[in-house]
C-alpha cells in the first residue's frame, strides 16, 4: 500500500503548498467556519491543519488514512503504465505514505478525542485517545522524507512558504465566510477574518489582495438567467501593475482559462486599459453547462457553450470599465 500511495502522491502532493491545499479543503468539506494552519521551515519540517469542522469519528479514523486498501501493481514501472488514478479519496492516504502525518479528531457525540498515524511499510493504523477539542487536526512531519528525489525538489523555505501563502489565497477569496490564520516558525503571517458586511468584504481583500488593489478595484456584476458573474477588477496606476492579483473562480473553483484570459484582455483593449489589470472574479453558472476536473492539480474548464461564456464575460467586464469611465 505504501508504494500505491506514494505514486498517488506523485500525482498530486508535487510540494507543501499542495499538501496545505488538499488539507484545507478537507476542513472546509468538514463544515469548519475557522481553520489555523502552522508552517515550519516552509513546510518541509511541519505543517499543522486546525479546524473546528464535524470531526472524524474513531471508528473512521484508520479509514480516512487507508483508503488504498489493495493495489494490483507490485512495482514503479507497473504503475507508470496505468497512470490513471483519480485523486478523490486519496489524499490523506498519499500525504501520509510520503511524510510522518498523525490525525486528531473528536466528534460532537464523542467523548474523547482519537488520534490515529499509519506506520511502516504496510501503513498499518494505530489508533490512540487524545486530547483535542471537537474539530480535527492534521499534522505532517518530514514530508518527503522517504522520497529523496522529491526532497531534492524542494526549494528554500521562503519559497515554499510563498507557495502556501498563495495557495491559502485563492481559497480565501473563494470562501469569505471562513476565518483563516497562517502562520511560519511561530511567527503570524495571516489573518483573514471572516466578512459578512460591505466593510468586512472590503478589509478581507485588502488584507489577501494587498491594501492598493482593494482600494483601486471596483464591484463587477452581471447576470442573465444562466451566467453570473461577480467581483472586482482593479485597473494599475503609474509603476503599480496588478498582475500578481489575477484570479478567476468557476463555480467556486480557481481555474486558469485562456478563454476567460482572452475575454478580459479584450474588454480592456476596447476602452484602452492597461493590461496589467487585477481581477477577482467569480463565474457561476449551471454546473452541467461545465467540465471541471480535467486534472485535479490543473485549474482547467471546459465550457459546452465557450462562445457564449466568452461574450457574457466581455460584455460584462466592458460595461463595467465603461461606466468607470463615464
Ligand atoms: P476526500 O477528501 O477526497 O474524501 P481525503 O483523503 O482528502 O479524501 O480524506 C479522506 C476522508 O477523511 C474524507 O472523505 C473525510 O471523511 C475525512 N477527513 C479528512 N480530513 C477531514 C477533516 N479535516 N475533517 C473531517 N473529516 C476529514
Ligand atoms: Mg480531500
Amino acid at each position: 500500500p505504501q508504494l500505491a500511495n506514494q505514486i498517488a502522491a506523485g500525482e498530486v502532493v508535487e510540494r507543501p503548498a499542495s499538501v496545505v491545499k488538499e488539507l484545507v479543503e478537507n476542513c472546509l468539506d468538514a463544515g469548519a467556519s475557522k481553520v489555523e494552519i502552522e508552517i515550519d521551515r516552509g513546510g518541509s519540517k511541519r505543517i499543522l491543519i486546525r479546524d473546528n469542522g464535524i470531526g472524524i469519528g474513531k471508528s473512521e479514523l484508520a479509514l480516512a488514512l487507508s483508503r488504498h486498501a489493495t493495489s494490483k501493481v507490485a512495482s514503479l514501472d507497473d504503475l507508470e503504465s496505468i497512470l490513471s488514478f483519480g485523486f478523490r479519496g486519496e489524499a490523506l492516504a498519499s500525504i501520509s505514505s510520503v511524510s510522518r502525518l498523525t490525525l486528531t479528531s473528536k466528534t460532537q457525540d464523542q467523548s474523547e478525542a482519537w488520534q490515529a498515524y499509519a506506520e511502516g511499510q504496510e501503513m498499518a493504523v494505530k489508533v490512540q485517545p487524545a486530547a483535542h477539542p471537537v474539530g480535527t487536526s492534521v499534522l505532517v512531519e518530514d514530508l518527503f522524507f522517504n522520497t529523496p528525489a522529491r526532497r531534492r525538489f524542494l526549494r528554500a523555505d521562503k519559497t515554499e512558504f510563498n507557495h502556501i501563502d498563495e495557495a491559502l489565497r485563492r481559497i480565501a477569496l473563494a470562501k469569505p465566510s471562513i476565518h483563516f490564520v497562517l502562520s511560519h516558525n511561530g511567527k503570524l503571517v495571516r489573518q483573514y477574518r471572516s466578512a459578512r458586511t460591505e466593510r468586512q468584504h472590503q478589509q478581507r481583500l485588502a488584507a489577501i489582495c494587498g491594501g492598493k488593489f482593494a482600494e483601486a478595484a471596483f464591484a463587477i456584476s452581471a447576470g442573465n438567467e444562466q451566467l453570473q458573474l461577480h467581483g472586482h477588477l482593479g485597473i494599475a496606476q503609474g509603476e503599480q501593475s496588478f498582475s500578481e492579483v489575477q484570479y478567476f473562480y468557476v463555480n467556486g473553483r480557481i481555474v486558469r482559462d485562456r478563454l476567460v484570459n482572452h475575454a478580459l484582455r479584450q474588454a480592456l483593449e476596447l476602452h484602452g486599459q492597461r493590461l496589467d489589470a487585477g481581477f477577482v472574479l467569480h463565474l457561476e453558472l449551471p454546473p452541467q453547462e461545465v467540465d471541471v476536473n480535467v486534472h485535479p492539480a490543473k485549474h482547467e474548464v471546459r465550457f459546452h457553450q465557450a462562445r457564449y461564456v466568452h461574450d457574457f464575460i466581455l460584455q460584462g467586464l466592458s460595461d463595467a470599465i465603461a461606466q468607470l469611465q463615464s
